[in-house]
């Protein structure tokens, strides 16, 4: 199955998901404009910092064509600041900042590991453990009840799905381990057979 997976370029660590992709031999391409969306059957949104993320959003005209992408059922897959940009509720966001209000959780930013900015640890999730790489990351602090917590750490969830929406606080990207980036590819591909 050939799926093109789009990569939000705008700010942020998009660069190490292009190669997690390459490494499962599925091409992705760089998204920075409405145009390239238009050719893509999923998107990945990275970290980065989500104020900025927002900003570049509404300037380059993306926000409204990936809202309307998302709701009419693209699959989505958003860590760290892309998790905030899905949820339905950004708490200690800057005022002007924007959200797609893709998957019913309410997130903290910068709240996770709020002593520490940054940590590493074992997430166990229903696609196996990972090593998790935390940095300034969110803490989601509700789930609503179509979110399924597909992983948590300490019984905090850190991974969470509701339908076409993939969303992990932690960075996949960064420990060299492709297999949710996997996942997402096979919600993809099951999504392109309908
Ligand atoms: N703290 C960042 C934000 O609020 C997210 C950090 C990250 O993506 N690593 O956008």
């Amino acid at each position: 199955m050939n799926v093109q997976i789009g990569v939000l370029a705008l700010q942020g660590a998009f660069a190490a998901h292009s190669e997690c992709l390459a490494s499962l031999g599925v091409q992705s391409i760089e998204v920075r404009t409405p145009e390239q969306l238009i050719g893509v059957d999923a998107l990945l949104m990275p970290g980065g910092e989500s104020s900025t993320m927002s900003q570049l959003l509404e300037s380059s005209g993306l926000f409204d064509p990936i809202a309307e992408r998302i709701s009419s059922g693209m699959p989505v897959f958003g860590t760290c600041a892309g998790m905030i940009l899905l949820a339905s509720e950004v708490l200690d966001g800057r005022s002007d900042q924007r959200n797609f209000s893709a998957i019913d959780i309410s997130v903290r930013r910068n709240a996770f590991g709020r002593q520490l900015d940054s940590f590493e640890t074992t997430v166990s999730t229903s696609v196996g453990e990972f090593h998790g790489v935390f940095i300034r990351a969110p803490r989601i602090e509700r789930v609503g009840a179509d979110v399924k917590v597909l992983g948590s750490i300490n019984d905090e969830p850190v991974l969470v799905q509701q339908g076409n929406v993939l969303a992990a606080s932690f960075h996949p990207e960064l420990s060299g381990d492709a297999r949710l980036h996997d996942y997402f590819v096979s919600m993809t591909s099951n999504k392109k057979k309908v």
